[in-house]
């Protein structure tokens, strides 16, 4: 028996497909591959880098879905069901939107596929597969399996490892489909099946894919206190509030913690309150104190907005690339805020008709990447993309560069880390106006 698992790609730009030069490896398939019993053939497809050879013969296709990929993921579905190979879809979207799905495969997977995978995988060797197949949110990687990285291999993913250590967030932000997923809970994985699966890498620079790593203060400390003597170079997501907890601070800088995506969002109040980003709101002054904080830990923060809430303007966008480049953020990502399906957002826009592309942004033919999808209140829906444009546009100068280089309390603290800065920073400034207006799927 063979499974071919498949990570689609977004899309297409008008002239050529869209090759995703800052492409990680997408570990959950290695994980799943782990799983799958070593009598079964496993090869990996990344659309996002490489053909997918469609006339192979394999058993079964396994898709990944993310929202921004459905409408290609769907149409890798169906060339491979037109060729008589069954196909599973399994991921968030699938989770969020089952009944749509459901129309472009043979089967679903909703939820975490752990529990559920060994039984899928003995179901398709025996031309039984059921329709839908459902596995509770809950802790990575049991039973201590290893993803099989070894499928990465020839890939040219970004050089650094990716892990997990903790799933879901206990916090309930209105735009985040993670919050919806897993129902504001969070698990993690034991403490000593992380560190054995860090010794058996080589690389010691590590990416923890974490939805946000900062969801349990206590047992970050505890993942600290274990990443210590290990001697790495880390990253991950983590919410605002740890910049509170001035002791977890401490230990995330002697563990190696470089930096982290950090959802600053708005730095305008009533947006965050309607966004509801509660570890952001408490004392709210602008986040002065919480750069500070993150600068004198030698943070290099990759900033995370989301522009379009119900009190945004073309000034207030512009003024958080103000603020972005005042804190010399490495990195910040300009996001046109997005109802996924099924979120209290979602639900909020279509209670007041707000939604454009028939509220199927995903799927419509005519949606560009990084478009608005919604009729914001105070701009266009013209004027909100043009402004998340203009502020990446602005935001990833060559004159910002240099400013936010200046900064030897982060950036300037040791050879790495200059060269993490480049290398990081001008690969995003090559790859964000690649993707912008990109259609979603091939055809
Ligand atoms: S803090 Fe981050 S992960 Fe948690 S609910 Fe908010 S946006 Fe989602």
């Amino acid at each position: 028996m063979k499974i071919a698992f498949i990570k689609p790609n977004i899309g297409r730009m008008e002239h050529s497909l869209y090759v995703d030069e800052g492409r990680m490896e997408p570990l959950m398939l290695a994980v799943l591959a782990g799983l799958t019993p070593p009598d079964v053939e496993c090869v990996l497809y990344d659309d996002r880098m490489e053909p997918i050879p469609f006339d192979e013969p394999v058993d079964l296709a396994a898709i990944t879905v993310e929202t921004y990929t459905a409408r290609r993921a769907y149409e890798i579905a169906a060339e491979y069901r037109q060729r008589g190979v069954p196909v599973i879809l399994g991921g968030m979207h699938i989770t969020l939107l089952p009944e749509e799905a459901a129309g472009h495969a043979d089967s679903i997977f909703l939820g975490d596929a752990e529990t559920v995978w060994a039984q899928v995988v003995e179901d398709a060797r025996n031309h039984k597969l059921k329709p839908r197949y459902e596995g509770p949110p809950g802790v990575g990687q049991l039973g201590r399996v290893l993803p099989r990285r070894d499928l990465f291999k020839g890939k040219g993913y970004l050089p650094l490892t990716l892990m997990q250590f903790v799933r879901g967030c206990r916090f309930a932000c209105s735009f985040c489909a993670v919050s919806q997923y897993f129902d504001k809970k969070h698990y993690h994985r034991a403490l000593d099946d992380v560190v054995r699966e860090i010794e058996a890498q080589d690389r010691k620079f590590i990416f923890f894919i974490d939805d946000n790593i900062a969801s349990d203060h206590k047992l970050l400390a505890e993942f600290c206190h274990a990443l210590k003597p290990l001697g790495l170079h880390w990253v991950s997501q983590a919410s605002l509030d740890v910049t509170r907890n001035l002791p977890l601070m401490k230990l995330l800088e002697k563990s190696g913690n470089w930096g982290n995506v950090t959802g600053f969002e708005t730095i305008t109040p009533g947006s965050l309150k309607d966004a509801r980003k509660s570890p952001n709101l408490p004392r709210f002054s602008q986040y002065k104190e919480e750069v500070r904080i993150l600068r004198e830990h030698g943070m290099q923060s990759w900033a995370a907005f989301t522009l379009g809430y119900d009190h945004d303007t073309k000034e207030s966008i512009e003024a958080t690339v103000d603020f972005a480049l005042e804190s010399r953020f490495t990195l910040a990502a300009y996001n046109i805020l997005m109802p996924y399906p099924n979120t209290p957002l979602y639900k909020k826009l279509e209670k007041e008709r707000r939604h454009l592309w028939d509220g199927k942004w995903w799927l419509h033919p005519q949606y560009r990447f990084n478009h608005a999808a919604f009729v914001p209140k105070l701009m266009t829906p013209e004027e909100l993309t043009d402004a998340c444009h203009a502020a990446r546009t602005r935001f990833n100068s060559v004159p910002s560069l240099f400013h936010r280089f200046a900064d030897v309390k982060t950036h300037l603290r040791s050879i790495s880390r200059i060269g993490a800065f480049w290398k990081y920073t001008l690969l995003f400034k090559k790859e964000i106006p690649k993707k912008h207006g990109m259609r979603f799927g091939l055809h």
